[in-house]
Formats: C-alpha cells, structure tokens, sequence
C-alpha cells in the first residue's frame, strides 16, 4: 500500500467500497484536501455527491470520521447505505437506547467504525467524551444551517462552531447545497475554519427537466400528479404544498384517486412522520404529500418527479426541493403549480419576517422564473452566478419555444371586460365572465348582461390565466394587493384598449394533463428495446431481493446501476464489479441474483456455470465471506473452493492464510510432507480434505 500514490489508494477504495471507477469533478480535491487534514466548504447542488467529499477520507485515514446530521431519520438512512457497500458505520442519537448508544460509543473507541454520525445538540452533550476517540474529521452536513442569512438556520448548529476550538487539529468538512455568497462565508466564519479548500461545483442539474404551470385548478393539478405516479409506477414522487393542510388535502385527494400515498409535515407526531418516511423510502408508499419539513438530505436514489403545488418562497428553496428528483442522474421531472394566491400568501410572510426586503426581493425573483417565457435553467443558473449563454432543451419554453401571435383582439377582450366591471374583479370572475359561464356570482352581480360576456368562450378557463398572467408581467394589467387582489388597466394597457397599440402575446401550451385525459393509462406500455425489458427484469429480482431482506429496493442498487448493468449484461461476478455501483460487498451479497437473471435473459441457462470462476472465489473471499459460505453461495463442493484458494494463493493472489488453513493443520502438513515426501499424501489423506491438503502446499511453495 504505502508505495501508491493517495489518489490510486482512493480510487481503490472508490471501486471496491461503491463500485465507482472515478471521481466526480472536484470530488477528489477535497478528498486529497480533508486527508491532508485542511478544512473544506464543499457547495455541490442536492445529488452532486457530497457524501464521498468526507467518507472516502474517513476510510483513508486511521480513526473514526464524526459526521453532525440534523435529521435522525437521515442518519440512519445513510448508515444503512454505508453498511450496505461494506463500510462499517453507526449513528448515535437520542431516539435510540441508551445501552445501544454506549455500545456504538465503545465501538467507535475499539477502533471499529470508519464513521459515526450524531445530531448537533448530542455532539456537543459528548463532546468530552470524543477527546477519547481518534476522529479523522468532523463532516458538518447541511452546513448552511448554521448561518442565520441561510434559509433553514437551525440554532442547534450554532454551537457547532466550539468544535475547531476544542480540536484545532482534526479537519472539518463542511457541506450544503446552499450557495449564496453571504452564507458561504458565513459558514467558514461560524465554524471558525482555517483556509478552508471550497469547492463550488455547477449548480446544473441537466437531468431534471423544468416546467411551470399557471394556475390549474385544483382537480387538473391531482389529474396532473396521478399521471406522474402512472408514468413512472417503479419510482417515486414528491408532491409540495405551501401548508399542512394544503399537504392533508393533496394526500386524500391523490388516495381517493387510487394512488398509495402518505403525509409529511411538522404538525404530525413524530411517529406518525417517521411512519411516513419509511413508507416513502422503502417503497411502499409511492407518493408523499408534504410541506418543506420534508426531504432534507433524503437520499432515495429513484425519486422521478416533485411537483410544487405552491410556488417557494425563493429559488434556493425551489431547487434543493426539486434537487431531491434524479439522484442518480436519469431523467426526472421538477413541475411547479403557481398562482397569484401564493405570491400573496408569499407576500404576506415575507412582509413579516425579519429581513423583509431580500425577502421580498428574493420572492420577485422566484416568481420572475415562474412566470418566465424564457429558457428556466438559464434563470436558476443565473441566479446562482453561473454563466449560460444557450438555452438548456430540457425545459418546457426550451421544447415549446412559445409560438407568438398579435393578441390585440384577445387582450382587447379581457381589459374591455375590466373596464366595464370599473376594475372591481379578480382573475377568477375575469375569467368567468369572458368564458359566458352560468354562475350565480356572476349573475348576482349582473356581469352576464355585460356585452363582454362570453365573448372568450372558445379558450378554456387554463388558458385565459395563463393570457391574464401574461398581460400582468407584460404591465397591460396590474394587481392591487392593497384592494384584495382586483385587476387594474395600466396606461399602457388603455392604449391596448383603444387600438393605438399592438401586443404580441406568446400561444399558451396547455397542461399535458388537459391535452389528453388517457395519458396517464398511454405511458404504460411494453418496451421493445432489450435494454429497457432487461432493465425491467433486473428490478422485479431487486425488488425481489428487496421483500425477502426487507431492505429498500434503493439501497440494493440504484436505478442508475441497474440501467448500467442491462447495458453491459455482465455474465459473472468479475464483469459485475465493472458496473458503475457494484462494489465488492454488493457483488458478494446480490451480484448472482443479477447475473443468473442477465444469463437468462440471454438464454444462456439459468445458472452460471458452477464454480468454474476462480476470480469469482476471490471476489467473494475479499468481500469476507468464509470457504463454506462461498461454496455454499457456488453451489460447490468446499474442496473445489480449497482448489481454488490454492491455484490463488500459487498466483499470489491471497497472501493471508488463516482463513483458509490453521496454523496446526498447516505446521502438521508440512512436517508430513517434508520427513516422509513419498508416503505423505496417503497418510494425509486419512485426516485432511484433498483441498485442504492443496492449499498448504500451495502456500509451502510460494513460501520457499
Ligand atoms: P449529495 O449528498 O451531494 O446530495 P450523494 O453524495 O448522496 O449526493 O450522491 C448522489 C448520488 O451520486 C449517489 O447515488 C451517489 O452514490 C452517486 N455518486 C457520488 N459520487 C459518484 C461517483 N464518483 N461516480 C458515480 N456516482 C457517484
Ligand atoms: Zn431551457
């Protein structure tokens, strides 16, 4: 070991602990950086891969690496994720028995773990008891909650800045997908960092798709998300409302509509949260409807879609939330549902919060990019700094790059309709009366004798918001918040009005959802290309696996490795270890499931050819399985294993031996074999496996 080079050692622990063969932009900097022992500010978006910025150093180093996770459910996520790729892991926190958690302790001291995970206000109980521990680092996840500027601060974590104090030497990590300048260096200043090594990587997440829609009511929004969940009937969802019972209303609508659904928000009991995020995270619930108390770090690898039933109250919440989506880097699907109900609401609390104009500033340019005509991910990249001079084709003004028309007339219709209603109406009744509907506030206040009524009524009620929307960012209309929200005819739309101007309006794209009813039943149908069936049939094994172990299917392998996997088809567990996400504990664990499903699907017979892969032995002897049990998971003979380990041992493949052979069988052997060479086998033979016998042999001659 001690001859390679740090970053061949990393690379190394890279493939054989996650089954990656290499590093992501950036991620080995602060791998060499954290080693080296300097602190580091890590600001990668949600799914960047931040996680391996502090446990490939953890595993570098000797002693055990301290990660401060502010969410209990997150660190057992994660700790199971670890054990799961081989890598010894445990989280301490106060939802958990105490003997359980001393247990943890002592481990973490033996020298045990690689990585402890702990909530902020525990740490800082224990914090003279880990003077006892070797700690490699400290990794402080979700660091922007720390900084009061950020916008999830959290004052358990202000505390945390006595840790450089109290161990000036061990490195600290820090890491949040949160990169406004003001929090970032407030984060260095907070947690008292010395130099730190930052890493800033893009903010793109190309694989997510972008698209906004004006205002569907609330029956199109539902129809809208069940064929989401119809699209995608392997994978999962996130619907986001404004409020609790915004969360309550969507979870009972969306199960009325047949879908397996749960609730998340801060007023449930904390069992009642805990049971939905299971059910969320192991599968059996497909769909979570939720406020913004979900998700944080929630690193379920197969989430496909969030849709925002409310639009945030500023673009960096908007993107960690649809950051959840396309973990692992296949296409995914971020759809905001916006209206002028929540740039009131948004108003409102932005009015009463502390810092009330970047607040206000913050919202206009959340909903600049909701109403935007324009490339989305250039707005969101702009807003965090990044430089994008082309249109990114995976947003919905990018694919319908909005087709214009002179919408004189169409315009002149709804200001005519303001005007005679002496600017006494909302969007809503706007609406209505230009579509002629039958109803009794219409009718009450006399608006169906108007000469506007109903001279809208070949455009639907989607359609004429998103026209209104577009007169009111177009500055034809504008809105009195201080009258309850009636429209008003600007100057410029008077000039509209009386024909001594042209507007150009851009055509309105209706929701998919309205376009085609049956869509959701449509998108199911049965793949022809061998790669998506074998991708199919590789996930019914993991689910599989999955029920038997009671494990959540994310946590066997990802989507992405399964994809990877039908490509490359490998036929036995060497070929496995190439896929991206196979590492060796998984190759040891699940790898023949997958395989014997690949070799079926190429009909090459069901099993693999028994126990004739040598190299396969020695996966699952580096994995830690013993000779019975890799005989028993070969379906061989143990001797036929022994054979192996002999062929490997001559090969100077495995130098360690007490696996494989006590030191008194071994001492025996060779005494026989040297005083008495041509009786020995024979005599051997009464007392030894044939195997057995093989494998000292094997070790008397590369020891000679
Ligand atoms: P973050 O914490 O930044 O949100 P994670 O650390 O959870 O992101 O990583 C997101 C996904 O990317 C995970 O599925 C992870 O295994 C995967 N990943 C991370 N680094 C690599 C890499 N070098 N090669 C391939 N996949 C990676
Ligand atoms: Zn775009």
């Amino acid at each position: 070991m001690t001859n390679n080079t740090l970053y061949e050692r990393a690379l190394s622990l890279l493939a054989r602990f996650y089954g990656y063969h290499s590093f992501r932009p950036g991620q080995y900097e602060v791998v060499e950086a954290a080693s080296g022992g300097r602190d580091c500010v890590v600001i990668m978006p949600t799914g960047g891969g931040k996680s391996i910025c502090y446990q490939l150093p953890a595993l570098l180093s000797q002693g055990c690496g301290v990660v401060v996770s502010p969410l209990i459910a997150l660190m057992q996520d994660q700790t199971q994720g670890l054990v799961a790729n081989g890598i010894p892991a445990a989280a301490i926190h106060s939802n958990q028995d105490e003997s359980v958690n001393q247990r943890i302790f002592d481990a973490a001291y033996n020298g045990r773990l690689k990585l402890l995970y702990i909530s902020p206000e525990r740490l800082l109980l224990e914090l003279d008891r880990f003077r006892a521990l070797k700690i490699s680092l400290f990794a402080i996840d979700e660091a922007h909650c720390i900084s009061q500027w950020g916008h999830d601060f959290r004052p358990d974590y202000t505390a945390l800045s006595s840790i450089k104090r109290q161990f000036p030497s061990v490195p600290v990590v820090a890491l949040t997908a949160t990169a406004d300048r003001l929090t970032r260096d407030d984060i260095v200043a907070q947690l008292g960092l010395h130099d730190p090594y930052c890493l800033l990587t893009s903010f793109d997440r190309p694989n997510i798709s972008l698209r906004a829609y004006t205002n569907p009511d609330k029956k199109t929004r539902m129809r809208f998300i069940a064929s989401m969940a119809a699209k995608y009937p392997q994978d999962s969802g996130i619907v986001y409302s404004l409020s609790r019972k915004g969360a309550e209303s969507t979870c009972e609508a969306l199960a009325a509509l047949g879908l397996r659904v749960v609730c998340y928000h801060a007023g449930m009991s904390p069992q009642g949260r805990d049971a939905s995020l299971k059910a969320f995270l192991d599968g059996s619930a497909q769909v979570v409807c939720a406020t913004v108390a979900f998700g944080m770090g929630i690193d379920k690898s197969n989430i496909r879609w969030v849709v925002h039933c409310n639009m945030p109250g500023n673009i960096e919440s908007y993107y960690q939330e649809i950051g959840r989506a396309g973990r692992d880097g296949l296409p995914a699907e971020a759809i905001l549902f916006y209206s002028y109900a929540d740039v009131i609401m948004r108003r409102n609390f932005a009015q009463e919060s502390g810092q009330r104009e970047v607040n206000l500033e913050k919202l206009a340019r959340m909903q600049a990019y909701a109403e935007a005509r324009v490339c989305r991910r250039r707005i969101l990249l702009s807003y965090f700094g990044e430089e994008r001079n082309c249109d990114c084709g995976n947003c919905d003004n990018c694919k319908n790059k909005p087709e214009r028309f002179d919408g004189t007339i169409l315009a002149q219709k709804a200001l005519s309709a303001v005007m005679r209603t002496r600017q006494e109406i909302g969007i809503a009744m706007l609406i209505n009366i230009l579509r002629g509907a039958q109803r009794y506030d219409v009718r009450q206040a006399g608006y169906d004798l108007l000469p506007t009524f109903g001279v809208g009524a070949d455009l639907m009620y989607e359609e004429w918001n998103d026209y209104i929307n577009q007169m009111l960012q177009l500055g034809l209309l504008e809105m009195a918040y201080e009258r309850g929200n009636k429209l008003n005819v600007t100057p410029y739309g008077m000039r509209i009005l009386r024909g001594i101007e042209r507007i150009e309006l851009s055509v309105c794209p209706p929701p998919e959802a309205l376009k085609s009813k049956k869509s959701a039943k449509k998108e199911i149908v049965v793949s022809t290309d061998p790669v998506e069936q074998l991708f199919e049939q590789l996930k019914a094994v993991r689910s599989d696996i999955s029920r038997k172990q009671g494990l959540p299917p994310y946590l066997i392998f990802s989507d992405a490795t399964l994809l990877d996997m039908a490509r490359r088809r490998p036929a036995d567990l060497d070929a496995m270890l190439a896929v991206s996400g196979v590492g060796e504990t998984k190759a040891a664990k699940y790898g023949r499931h997958f395989v014997q499903a690949i070799r079926r699907f190429e009909g090459l017979g069901g099993s693999t050819p028994k126990g004739t892969s040598v190299k396969e032995t020695l996966i699952l002897f580096n994995a830690g399985l013993s000779v019975p049990e890799i005989a028993e998971s070969k379906g061989v003979k143990v001797s036929t294993i022994q054979n192996h380990f002999a062929e490997l041992i001559e090969n100077g493949l495995v130098t360690s031996f007490h696996k494989l052979i006590t030191a008194d069988e071994y001492k025996d052997i060779a005494a026989t074999l040297t005083s008495r060479p041509d009786t020995a086998y024979d005599e051997l033979k009464q007392r030894y496996a044939p195997g057995l016998i093989s494998i000292a042999k094997a070790i008397i001659k590369v020891n000679s």
